[in-house]
């Protein structure tokens, strides 16, 4: 054993107790979202039921209650990913709009003709598309790092690459493959070489422990529903000074101090990057998970993670003409994989017939696919709640499902 209570886990996620086509429901999507922990759900229902109101604007009671809380799931968050300062945690949508902000934001100020952005092969593609957005408005060059035969980056060439770059971004870990880059590593030579850096921090959020400080990357961003939070919240944690030298995003409530018709001015951080109403609930949700998530014991989380991960990496392997895509060394417990002469989709129907929530297609990550020159695997992708009979059933279901198709 692992010395993690799965069985006690799993009993806080109502939405794991159930059949799926007859069969025992066996979550593996994870890496597309998790599920939502008791704790999660009653916080959002208590918000609604008790507190529900405007943030920041009334002074009734109600409303305060609501500014309370709200104001509280940011510091919950800033303590959970070790900010330095509240004011470095801007709530967005999630990840995506993390990045969009900071792309933009550089293309406004940051970046013109001669200068570069470099990214990954191995990017989401939110971490791709607004960097090319980002460029074409700003006359900047987009650069990637290649990806490696094992699904590692290639960083033989980083300083060359680093050369004129204003800012880097790359994922902590690759929800495609799994792979976990160093983060540090590459922190440290882009700043030596005078860039900025972005962590894309989706899939890593709770598969290694979150401490910005230590990756001394300008901005980190994240999506809650990756984290057993609600979907439509997430953050962008970025450095004081950053977040001060950059234009503001939208336009809106919130993020003014004061406004004529000609002109305003805006308001401090973080509300200067936070126009409009937000997700209260959201971020009310997310706190609860933050909640929830920290109190397991992380060193047996991590342990479980890579024995789920280790399993179903030697189970699936026994299956004749299965091929893994990644392996290495250093992998979030994601395994994607593809059988040849069988299509990814056939296949990943097949699975769900036998109760297994697996992931298939390009995972958002198209370069990725075409390096591999695959149209798409199928992934399957482990969280806190999963147990060693989830990877059993997922590789007895894979094993018939490709007896059948080959
Ligand atoms: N980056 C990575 C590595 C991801 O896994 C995801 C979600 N699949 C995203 C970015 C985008 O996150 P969201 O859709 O929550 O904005």
């Amino acid at each position: 054993g692992s010395g993690l209570d799965v069985e006690q886990i799993r009993r806080d996620f109502p939405v794991l107790d159930q059949q799926v086509r007859g069969r025992r429901l066996a979550y593996l999507d994870n890496a597309a979202t998790t599920q939502k922990p008791l704790a999660v759900l009653e916080a959002v229902d208590h918000y609604y039921r008790h507190d529900n109101a405007n943030v920041h604007r009334g002074l009734h009671t109600l409303a305060e209650r609501a500014t309370e809380r709200y104001e509280s799931a940011r510091d919950r968050l800033a303590r959970f990913v070790n900010a330095r300062d509240r004011r470095e945690v801007v709530w967005t949508r999630g990840t995506t709009e993390a990045i969009n902000l900071v792309a933009q934001c550089f293309a406004q100020t940051e970046l013109g003709p001669g200068d570069a952005v470099l990214i990954s092969e191995l990017e989401h593609h939110s971490n791709i598309v607004p960097w090319q957005l980002a460029c074409q408005r700003s006359g900047a060059t987009l650069r990637w790092i290649p990806l490696a035969e094992d699904g590692t980056l290639d960083l033989s060439d980083l300083d060359a690459l680093l050369e004129g770059v204003k800012l880097m971004s790359v994922a902590a870990c690759s929800n495609a493959l799994g792979t976990i880059h160093p983060v540090r590593q590459l922190v440290d030579a882009a700043h030596a070489a005078g860039a900025a850096v972005l962590i894309d921090a989706a899939q890593a959020t709770v598969h290694q422990r979150m401490d910005v400080q230590a990756w001394n990357a300008d901005f980190v961003a994240l999506s809650g529903h990756k984290a057993y939070g609600p979907t439509g919240i997430g953050a962008l944690i970025g450095t004081t000074e950053w977040l001060d030298r950059l234009a503001p995003w939208h336009g809106g409530g919130e993020m003014i101090e004061t406004v004529t018709l000609e002109a305003s001015t805006w308001n401090e951080l973080p509300y200067k990057f936070e126009a409009g109403t937000p997700n209260i609930a959201g971020a009310i949700g997310l706190a609860a998970a933050i909640e929830w998530f920290d109190a397991l014991d992380h060193a047996a989380l991590l342990t479980h993670e890579q024995v789920l991960l280790h399993a179903a990496t030697e189970g699936l392997q026994q299956i004749q003409g299965l091929r893994l895509i990644g392996t290495a060394a250093d992998k979030a417990p994601i395994v994607s994989f593809v059988i040849d002469g069988v299509h990814p989709q056939d296949l990943a129907t097949l699975i769900d017939q036998s109760g297994v929530a697996v992931r298939t297609g390009h995972h958002c990550a198209m370069p990725t696919m075409a390096k591999f020159g695959v149209p798409g695997t199928v992934r399957a992708s482990m969280a806190c709640y999963n147990s060693l009979e989830d990877i059993q059933q997922l590789i007895a279901a894979t094993e018939i499902a490709a007896e059948i198709l080959r």
